[in-house]
């Protein structure tokens, strides 16, 4: 690459981060570590109704949360700022300055009731929607003098009426044309002096030498209309990527109806933040066609636009949470623990004295737990019958299994049992349990099921030799002989 790499994420924070800016930030900032280049995060707040500082920060967080981090920007600044839009009004001025000088833009006087009455006659005409250029043929003289009385007057782009089309080279969906006639007199600058999106983003672009604009496929028709600002401004444009779309499965755009669509969500669900990133690389890009566990150096050593597939992306929950599965079995016990022991503190079953002083304990529990869950959020269910004094045994479980025929006729049996076990071990106790069935001419099964109801309060646990051997003798003999009166 001839100039060194610079990308940038340039959120609105008119809401959280969400899958697709999420996908649309791990692209590029993919793409800037496999070129040793520059990252940057622009904060593109100028819509004031609708852009708010907690937006910025939870973007910020949702960004870290993932490991995406950035080399310039709001929070670490950088020589090219400042990062967010709202503050680069001087900016923008000089580049509207510099717009005049080369006799590229023109004042527009239209009224909004002027404009929209002309998009009523072309609309009913059924011609060009743009606007008819009207200013455009007005004298300088007469222009000049309108501004000197004070008229409010918009800046639209004096698109070049002598030129061929526009045509780019998409470096995810090749070339690009669009024809000039098509493209309107954009307005740069509003009459209140605010800088429109397309303006503010080409000379923020321009101004902060960005190599590569990579973002979603809704800002195409942007495309060229910034190359035309461009032009205008006597800049090299970047090289544009653009993403597609990510679909839910019923192929229809990514949206709440499909489930969670926040980074936060999924953060709040459960989901390891390495799964994640993992998982967002794949909305569209491939290592070779099947590897789905990438990690995040795998990633970067590996990303590249050729790779970035033209159709749409689909959004499958399930794999997802597959994905985080693995990562969540990849954990070692030291890891898995680590993320289990705030779970567990937040719901208030252990304190951090306690979690230090049972470090052991739960490093035994670590792999029974992570071994079976999918998302962090089903470890509280699952584990809550260690930490708490009796466990309250749901109807469903007490009819699958202790409402059964021969039901307390096990627990009893398992009850004598295990007060023999003098040495408690997952293995004594396995052996104690095992005799059983055969002793009381009864299926293996049921009789597993009826002490697991028992002492866990559910059909769904962790193995039941490990998860008896962590709870304790003394415990489990008085769930086993509590359970007694619900047993058929
Ligand atoms: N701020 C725009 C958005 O949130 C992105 C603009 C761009 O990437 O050029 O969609």
């Amino acid at each position: 690459m001839s100039q060194p790499v610079r990308v940038r994420f340039a959120p609105s924070p008119t809401g959280h981060l969400h899958i697709g800016g999420a996908r649309t930030a791990v692209y590029n900032w993919a793409f800037a570590r496999r070129h040793g280049g520059v990252f940057v995060l622009r904060i593109e707040d100028t819509d004031p109704e609708r852009s708010t500082e907690e937006n910025t920060q939870a973007i910020l967080r949702s960004l870290a949360w993932l490991g995406i981090d950035h080399d310039e920007g709001p929070d670490v600044g950088g020589p090219f700022g400042p990062y967010r839009q709202t503050e680069r009004a001087a900016l923008y001025a000089e580049a509207l300055e510099r717009l005049k000088e080369r006799d590229a833009v023109y004042p527009c006087f239209c009224t909004p009731e002027e404009l929209e009455r002309k998009r009523e006659v072309a609309r009913a005409r059924g011609g060009f929607a743009g606007y008819d250029r009207t200013c455009r043929a007005l004298a300088p003289e007469e222009a000049e003098r309108r501004i000197s009385e004070g008229h409010p007057h918009a800046w639209r782009l004096k698109v070049p009426l002598d030129r061929g089309d526009v045509v780019f080279d998409d470096l995810v969906r090749g070339t690009m044309t669009f024809p000039i006639s098509a493209i309107d007199d954009l307005i740069v600058v509003r009459s209140d002096g605010t800088p429109t999106y397309n303006f503010a983003v080409a000379v923020d672009d321009a101004t902060m030498r960005i190599s590569h604009v990579i973002r979603g496929d809704d800002h195409i028709s942007n495309t060229p209309k910034q190359l035309l600002i461009y032009e205008a401004l006597g800049y090299e444009p970047p090289a544009f990527a653009h993403l597609s779309m990510i679909w839910g499965p019923d192929g229809k755009r990514l949206s709440k109806r499909h489930g969670a669509t926040s980074v936060e969500a999924y953060r709040e669900m459960g989901y390891l933040p390495e799964a994640l990133l993992n998982y967002l690389a794949l909305l569209g890009w491939s290592l070779d066609g099947e590897t789905t566990v990438i990690d995040r150096q795998t990633l970067i050593e590996n990303f590249s636009l050729e790779r970035v597939s033209r159709n749409p992306a689909i959004f499958d929950a399930e794999k997802l949470e597959w994905l985080n599965g693995v990562y969540i079995r990849a954990l070692s016990p030291e890891a898995f623990t680590d993320r289990m022991v705030p779970l567990l503190e937040n719901a208030g079953l252990l304190s951090s004295e306690e979690a230090a002083q049972r470090r052991g304990w739960l490093l035994e529990l670590a792999p029974l737990v992570s071994e079976r869950i999918k998302r962090l959020d089903e470890v509280v269910p699952m584990v809550r019958f260690l930490f708490v004094d009796a466990v309250e045994i749901d109807e469903k479980s007490r009819e699958a299994a202790l409402a059964k025929p021969g039901a307390r006729e096990a627990l009893e049996a398992a009850a004598e049992a295990l007060k023999g076990v003098a040495d408690w071990t997952s293995g004594t106790i396995e052996a104690a349990l095992r005799a059983l069935p055969e002793r009381l001419g009864a299926k293996p099964k049921a009789v597993f099921q009826a002490v697991r109801v028992a002492v866990t309060g559910s059909t769904i646990s962790p193995p039941l030799f490990e998860s008896i051997a962590l709870l304790g003798k003394e415990r489990t003999i008085s769930r086993l002989e509590r359970a007694l009166p619900l047993a058929g």
